[in-house]
């Protein structure tokens, strides 16, 4: 039976390109979405177009019962391998003073609070320790957790900072249980994010400060995470993999 890879926030963007070629290398997708049924639904059909076996869920990942659900529909596929923690969010541009604590704890919620709860299903099945068979977990944080998105969004800077952190901390406990933590930190991507930003061409502006010249597209993120995912990686746990055009 194939390998199950969940890949929340499969919809769209780089979730969607990630959950392709999870299909393409073999694994069992479970196609995690929140409010994208229509494009999850195409993206699970394409794939067993092409062959392979998915399933689309929705789930909100910053709400436990959610969570807990989108698990036992996974391990009805069978078991569970890897985990992407893919759904992000970040609204629209400005500086600290535009923000509330409402939008501070959305933000929080969907980027900090649901991939820990995702990992923490995955860790229950994974882990050597509790009777698993292993497994990896790839976190998808940001360069902006580097360079902190001053004027632009401060709050899903320091979201994706906390990503990090859990991704070292998590990845230190888990070692000995056969289960690798990493992360990649993509920079600027091709996808509908920058417009949910306020600024489509989000890209194009920053262009010239990116070393290689140009935007990313989702596939050259998802290609870092299937590595990371893969026995390829057998020895890195804890890393934190920059696809960001050298930013
Ligand atoms: P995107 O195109 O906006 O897609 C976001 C995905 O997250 C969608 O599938 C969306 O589902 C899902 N999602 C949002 N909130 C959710 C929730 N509460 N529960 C479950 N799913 C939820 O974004 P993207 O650019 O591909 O970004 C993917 C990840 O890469 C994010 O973590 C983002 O922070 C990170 N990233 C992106 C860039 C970039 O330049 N694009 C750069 C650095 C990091 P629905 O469509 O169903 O609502």
């Amino acid at each position: 039976m194939a390998p199950v890879l969940i890949v929340t926030g499969g919809s769209r963007g780089i979730g969607a390109a990630t959950a392709r070629l999870g299909a393409e290398r073999g694994y069992a997708v479970c196609v995690n979405y929140l409010t994208a049924a229509r494009e999850a639904d195409a993206l699970v059909a394409g794939i067993a177009r092409a062959g392979g076996r998915a399933m689309a869920v929705r789930a909100d990942v910053s709400v436990e019962a959610d969570v807990l659900a989108l698990f036992d529909a996974a391990d009805r596929m069978g078991r569970l391998a890897g985990l992407v923690n893919n759904a992000g969010v970040l609204e629209r541009q400005g500086t600290l003073l535009d923000m509330d604590a409402a939008r501070l704890s959305r933000i929080m919620a969907t980027n900090v609070v649901g991939p820990m709860l995702c990992a923490r299903e995955a860790v229950r099945r994974m882990s050597t320790r509790l009777g698993g068979h292993g497994g990896a977990i790839v976190n998808v944080s940001s360069v902006a957790a580097r360079t902190g998105s001053p004027g632009e969004y401060v709050d899903y800077a320091a979201s994706k900072g906390a990503l990090d952190t859990f991704t070292r901390g998590l990845a230190a406990e888990v070692a000995r249980d056969a289960v690798r933590v990493n992360a990649v930190r993509p920079g600027f991507i091709h996808t509908g994010i920058h417009a949910r930003g306020g600024e489509p061409g989000r890209i194009d502006r920053l262009a010239p400060s990116i070393p290689l010249g140009r935007g990313g597209t989702p596939e050259e993120v998802a290609r870092a995470i299937l590595w990371l995912l893969s026995p390829e990686a057998s020895y890195s746990t804890g890393a934190i993999v920059d696809v960001a055009g050298g930013r």
